[in-house]
């Protein structure tokens, strides 16, 4: 048979994963904590199973979760999204994604999306037939240059999709740019996709700038979340999209098909245990000391850094250190000293490299101690 994704292997995260285990090293590639999630939201969970919510959720998601989300934009960002029209849940971010690509991009379509990218942007576009149309940046900042946006702009464009705090390299995006985007796109019919996993995860009093903040922007977004950052879960796999009305009749009609509902009792557990906004709104403050400890413990290494921004990602630069491939580099450092990481060329365009490499410190302390250690003697 002949393959929709001739280009595309396994992904990065499962092959690093499946070193570091295999070479019982510290895993510091693959985004997840390593410590417990809330207890509270478990016993939430349960109760939920107990209480009888073991049987297919409606198809957008259990209300009381869809208005525990309306009334977190509200109080956030002061931006109304109807828990009925304009709300869905969905099995993580992911499935938003996918399934908002599918829902409008259709073949020959152009979207635009910024590298290094999240990996699931790129398939998504390609099995529907899209084309992607990649603007590089590059290491220590990441910085657009809109007039290079503006110039990639045509009547075939689709979509753009954007992700602040973004992953892999924990830049975000400023005011200025949001509001380059929303120009740009002003008087189009493209969509974007704001993928905003990370939205309470920015660090330095820095705010995150939700696409719903830019009124004429927010009427041609879709914004995806994802509880399994928010709440330490990544297992759950439980996420959501907002968009206006018109976007979101669309995306359903996919979504219906594609998955229908997910799992109910953990948007049970899920929605009770956002009546306290304290359960999201600490967790810059929790991830900002994990990243001061991370760093001042590795200050004195051969790393070079610029601190991350938001998400639970530190990126390093050990062009001091070697000029090995980052890939090379990065299977090697699981291998000879225990400590797994994500490369980044593999989000690049032409697997561009910058010798950097992708670390998470969603870990516990000890974890972090543990890591700095091995970081300090490369
Ligand atoms: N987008 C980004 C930028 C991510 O980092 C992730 C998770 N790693 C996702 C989407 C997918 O989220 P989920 O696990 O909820 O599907
Ligand atoms: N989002 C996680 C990361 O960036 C990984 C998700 C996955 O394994 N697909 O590390």
């Amino acid at each position: 048979h002949q393959s929709k994704l001739p280009n595309i292997g396994t992904t990065i995260f499962t092959i690093m994963s499946a070193l570091a285990s295999e070479h019982k090293a510290i895993n510091l590639s693959q985004g997840f904590p390593n410590y417990p999630s809330s207890l509270k939201l478990n016993d939430l969970v349960a109760d939920a199973m107990n209480n009888g919510y073991n049987q297919y959720a409606p198809m957008a998601g259990n209300l009381e979760l869809r208005l525990a989300i309306s009334n977190k934009y509200q109080l956030l960002y002061n931006s109304t999204y109807h828990p009925e029209k304009e709300i869905t849940i969905t099995a993580g971010a992911t499935q938003a994604i996918y399934t908002i690509v599918s829902a409008f991009v259709r073949p020959d379509d152009e979207v635009i999306i910024f590298k290094p990218a999240y990996d699931c942007y790129q398939p998504a576009i390609e099995v529907n037939g899209g084309k992607t149309i990649a603007i590089q940046l590059s290491a220590p900042h990441y910085k657009i240059d809109w007039n290079e946006v503006a110039s990639k702009i045509s009547n075939k464009t689709k979509m753009v999709i954007i992700n602040s705090p973004h992953n892999p390299s924990g830049t975000i995006w400023s005011t200025a740019d949001m509001l380059a985007l929303q120009k740009l796109t002003k008087n189009t019919n493209i969509i974007v996709l704001s993928d905003e996993v990370y939205e309470h995860i920015v660090f330095d009093g820095e705010q995150h700038q939700s696409a719903c903040l830019f009124s004429d922007l927010k009427q041609r977004s879709f914004i995806t979340a994802s509880f399994g950052k928010t709440f330490h879960n990544t297992g759950w796999k439980i996420g959501y999209c907002c968009a206006p009305e018109d976007l979101m009749v669309e995306f359903r009609k996919i979504h219906q098909f594609n998955v229908f509902s997910v799992h109910h009792p953990s948007q049970k557990g899920i929605a009770d245990y956002m009546q306290d906004s304290e359960t999201y709104l600490g967790l810059s403050q929790f991830f900002q000391q994990k990243r001061n400890l991370f760093l001042n413990l590795i200050s004195e290494s051969r790393f070079k850094f610029t601190p991350s921004q938001g998400t639970y990602f530190q990126v390093l630069d050990y062009s001091d250190i070697t000029d090995e491939h980052d890939v090379d580099f990065a299977k090697r450092l699981t291998r000879e000293f225990k400590i797994a990481s994500i490369p980044l060329s593999v989000f690049n365009e032409k697997d561009k490299d910058d010798r950097v490499l992708r670390f998470c410190f969603a870990k516990t302390d000890e974890t972090l101690v543990k890591a700095a250690e091995i970081l300090n003697i490369i």
